[in-house]
């Protein structure tokens, strides 16, 4: 029995309905049916950037490597201090960061004090560092101010804070964002494995669309679907296969899909899965693959379209310009990332704000309407970007956040605190 069968059979179960599959069992059905990738390649610390760790990382080395100075100052044993009154030591060396001290013994004594800086090796026998501020110098020594620290120990780093020798510093799985890449580069690693980048195909649906550069005849609009995915999948690092736009009709489907198919990880559709055309495109992927139907319980982006057609994963978007971006963001793009080979991967994050206007909203449904998250007298408060249309793609250039409104809610009045998913900053 393979996946998708499965799948064609979880799709009649009979705790959910396929003509209003709740947001959340379609985001758990998805996530079942998904296998990574499991080529690696190896790559330079900075083309890592971006991509999915295919090793576990071990520490060759302690980071720091010495236990070192975290302020300009003076090295001291902290039991020559006075606890009150102060104390004058003797300086005698320096100990800059890269060019530590080394005195005739190695060991800094007691009553001795050695002049460091930011990241200066911390001498043997000495503690503690005391700030700059906190001392002076003359003919007569170093005057430590009474009280310039509090205990042993202060201003100094430990070797090995940061990383341990041995460690595991990252599991296979983990994303590689700027933070990685400087870890990495701290343990002296050139080269990593990575998993390769996912390929995705996708191609547009519908005599009316034509690509740009070409005139429009009466009745046909722009293909602007291929244009979003192109960017939401290249933002995720994917490898982008732009199949174009392919008329309704079933021989022209039915070389792209194999097509798509053939050159790629996952094939994505826009359009065609509505009510009228669905049984069209369905039977077509009936002899293809293992696809299901699901009318989403969700606004915008009711039908989608999920399985695998010949070994590809397929997602079948709806042909609205916002339901495509809702849809991708809520099914696909963890899709996506899992495939990637990503471990944990969670929903766009949620939090709650307040709405600073009214929103009209009928129960049954979850909502996605675009909203404008704004700072507000030291919070943020957020509201619609107005016409909430599916076809209203400029409403997706003004948001800056999803409002999610579960199924259940109805009407929701300004002050009341409702869920946002930012969509800033997502990769
Ligand atoms: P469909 O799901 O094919 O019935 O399409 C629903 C609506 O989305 C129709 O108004 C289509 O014209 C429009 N649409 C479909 N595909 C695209 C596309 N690639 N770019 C812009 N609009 C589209
Ligand atoms: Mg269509």
């Amino acid at each position: 029995m393979t996946a998708a069968k499965t799948l064609r059979e979880a799709s009649c179960a009979d705790d959910y309905d396929p003509n209003s599959m709740p947001v959340a069992k379609a985001r758990e059905l998805i996530a079942s049916f998904l296998t990574p990738v499991a080529a690696i390649e190896r790559v330079h610390v900075r083309s890592a950037l971006g991509r999915v760790l295919a090793e576990d990382i071990v520490s060759p080395i302690a980071v720091p490597g010495h236990d070192n100075s975290a302020m300009d100052g003076y090295a001291v044993r902290f039991a020559d201090l006075k606890p009150d009154g102060e104390t004058v030591l003797k300086r005698v060396g320096e100990s800059f960061a890269g060019k530590p001290w080394q005195g005739a013994s190695g060991v800094m004594g007691a009553g001795e004090c050695v002049r460091i800086f930011t990241g200066g090796v911390m001498p043997q026998g000495a503690d503690t560092v005391v700030m700059q501020e906190r001392a002076s110098e003359d003919a007569k020594g170093v005057h430590v101010a009474p009280g310039a620290v509090a205990k042993a120990g202060t201003n100094r780093r430990f070797a090995g804070e940061d990383l341990k020798q041995g460690q595991v510093v990252f599991r296979a799985g983990q994303r590689m964002r700027p933070a990685e890449l400087g870890m990495i580069a701290s343990l002296g690693i050139g080269e990593v494995s990575v998993y390769r980048r996912l390929r995705v195909a996708f191609f547009s649906t519908g005599d009316e669309l034509k690509s740009i550069g070409t005139p429009l005849a009466a009745g046909e609009i722009y293909d602007s679907n291929r244009y979003t995915l192109y960017g939401m999948l290249t933002r995720l690092g994917c490898e982008v296969i732009d199949m174009g736009v392919v008329e309704d009709a079933p021989d022209k489907l039915e070389h792209a899909f194999v097509a798509a198919a053939e050159s790629a990880d996952v094939v994505i559709t826009s359009g065609g899965v509505s009510v009228g055309e669905a049984d069209y495109v369905k039977k077509l992927l009936d002899k293809l693959g293992e696809v299901v139907f699901w009318k989403i319980a969700m606004k915008p982006g009711r039908p989608l379209a999920y399985g695998k057609v010949r070994g590809a994963h397929f997602f079948g978007l709806p042909g609205n310009p916002v339901s495509v971006m809702a849809t991708f963001y809520q099914f696909v793009r963890d899709a996506l990332l899992t495939l990637q080979g990503q471990r944990e991967v969670t929903p766009l994050p949620m939090f709650r704000v307040p709405l600073s206007a009214p929103i009209r909203k009928v129960p049954g449904r979850t909502e996605f309407q675009r909203g404008i998250l704004s700072p507000d007298g030291g919070g943020y408060t957020v509201r619609t970007t107005g016409d909430q249309g599916s076809g209203i793609l400029s409403s997706m250039s003004q948001a800056n956040c999803f409002i999610v409104l579960g199924s259940e809610v109805g009407n929701v009045a300004a002050g009341e605190l409702v869920d946002v998913q930012l969509l800033e900053g997502l990769i």
